[in-house]
């Protein structure tokens, strides 16, 4: 990895210099951070999940019609994307309340919502990512109203095609958070869903048991997180072969 620039390294992932222009490789480390990086552990196998997984929903979403940056997966870790300008704001969709939506409204988790929400936080770490209006976004430039229109439109048919997918494997999807980038193609400005998406960013809770398969399995200290992942991976088929997590068990003798 040291042959290659590295870009940007962030708490998850690494992004280096791509073999072309405008485009980059994202590495998936086995970092796991929580509470604005307070809590920290490395978690074997997580990397490898989170590209496989990640590499799923982009392609599904390319196979919709939803723009990505996602180009093809390389390695076990890395994916080519394409190089975007990202938008500072979390987009995050909630189906669900739970974390803090819930606290902040006093809502016991898992209380439906009336329609899906969507609301902003500014990404910000020393600021803890901050809650912010639309009408900060437009004042402070960040995204126009126009922009701000076409990522509802976005995020909201990310939360139908990620509902129905995890649907599909007995999964409710709670809340995500997906990051927006800007391309151009001439003088064509368009907005396409960057980052990643992953057990790291959304909320998945098992529809019969109510079993955490997401990133709060960490925050809460709630059990294995790679055994989460491994589990919601194995379900959509895209367990990788390779994983060597969770340790392979003894065979029962019948
Ligand atoms: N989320 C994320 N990154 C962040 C903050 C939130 O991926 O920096 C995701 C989180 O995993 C959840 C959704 O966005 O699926 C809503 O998070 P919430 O605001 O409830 O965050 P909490 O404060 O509970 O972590």
């Amino acid at each position: 990895m040291s042959r290659r620039k590295k870009i940007y390294e962030g708490k998850a992932k690494i992004l280096y210099e791509g073999p072309e222009p405008g485009t980059l490789v994202q590495y998936f480390k086995d970092d796991a951070t929580a509470y604005n990086a307070e809590k920290k552990a490395t978690i074997d196998g997580k990397g490898v999940l989170n590209n496989r997984l990640s590499e799923f929903f982009m392609k599904g979403l390319g196979q919709i019609g939803v723009p990505t940056h996602f180009i093809k997966r390389l390695n076990m870790r890395e994916q080519l994307i394409r190089a975007a300008e990202i938008i500072p704001l979390e987009v995050i969709v909630r189906n669900f309340a739970a974390g803090s939506m819930a606290r902040r409204l006093g809502m016991e988790e898992g209380t439906p919502l009336p329609r899906p929400i969507v609301e902003y936080s500014y990404k910000d770490d020393a600021l803890g990512d901050p809650l912010v209006p639309e009408e900060y976004i437009v004042a402070f430039g960040w995204a126009s109203q126009q922009d701000l229109d076409d990522i509802v439109a976005l995020a909201l048919r990310v939360n139908d095609y990620l509902s129905g997918v995890m649907y599909g494997v007995g999964i409710r999807l709670v809340d995500f958070k997906i990051e927006v980038g800007r391309i151009w193609e001439g003088d064509f400005m368009r907005l396409i869903v960057a980052d990643e998406i992953s057990p790291d960013s959304c909320r998945l809770w098992d529809i019969e048991t109510g079993r955490k398969l997401d990133k709060d399995v960490f925050r809460r200290d709630l059990g294995d997180l790679a055994d989460a992942y491994t589990e919601v991976a194995r379900r959509l088929g895209v367990m990788p072969s390779n994983v060597t997590h969770p340790p392979t068990r003894p065979t029962p003798i019948n």
